[in-house]
């Protein structure tokens, strides 16, 4: 069983995948506590949903297995902390390829198919996770997030062609010299680094599923310190 903060059925709206139909399972709990997540009904207290559901693998593939999905992107919270391996297993005997969102701080368990590796300052990704991720996600908080995060990258073993997404935190979207630095970087860089942005929360896309139900205000509520 594990403990599930919500799942819905949208697309992709970031990465190398954007744009393809994807079902997400959002795990609860996280314990890295990035102070601007946008995911805080996994683990903030003034957030966290007062019962938590607990699922089976064949019961969350039973939900996948209605929907005309490609691919299952497991999320958090932290979805590393848990041991994914049933329900990995589960997902791939209804034939659907395993995407995982991961900080890549914690061992990886379970047979994943495409990994996002977004690096936090808070605690760093392990070597082992950074060298076998497909792609990154930097947040761009601030414009020097940017060289902040790319020498982690380079220190901790990254393969030097996998792709480097550069995003700007969402509070930050609007932000100028945000906007601007990673217009800079990327035109000054090229590859492997490209300008991101998360187009799900313009369309509201994940919102069109009932079953999804953020708890907490995306982009984070600085005023809440996260
Ligand atoms: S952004 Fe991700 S890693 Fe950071 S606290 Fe939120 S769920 Fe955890």
């Amino acid at each position: 069983m594990l403990p599930i903060h919500e799942q819905f059925y949208t697309f992709q709206g970031e990465g190398a995948h954007a744009g393809r139909a994807a079902y997400f399972i959002r795990t609860f709990g996280c314990p890295v506590h990035c102070p601007w997540c946008d995911s805080a009904g996994t683990w903030h207290p003034d957030y966290i949903p007062k019962k938590i559901q607990r699922l089976s693998a064949s019961e969350l593939a039973e939900q996948v297995a209605q929907t005309a999905a490609e691919f299952v992107v497991i999320t958090g919270g932290e979805p590393a902390i848990h041991d994914l391996g049933r329900l990995t297993e589960a997902l791939h005997t209804i034939a659907r390829p395993v995407h995982l969102e991961t900080s890549g701080a914690f061992q990886i368990q379970g047979a994943i198919d495409w990994i996002t590796l977004s690096p936090k300052r808070w605690k760093h990704p392990l070597a082992e996770n950074v060298q076998r991720a497909n792609e990154f996600k930097i947040i761009v908080d601030k414009p020097e997030a940017i060289e902040e995060y790319s020498q982690m990258l380079t220190k901790l073993g990254a393969h030097s062609d996998t792709p480097i997404w550069l995003h700007p935190e969402w509070s930050q979207h609007a932000n100028q010299a945000v906007l601007d630095a990673i217009t800079e970087w990327v035109k000054n860089k090229g590859a492997p680094y490209r300008a991101g942005w998360q187009m799900h929360k313009n369309y509201a896309a994940d919102l069109t599923d009932p079953r999804s139900a953020p708890a907490a205000p995306l982009g984070g509520k600085p005023e809440l310190g996260f």
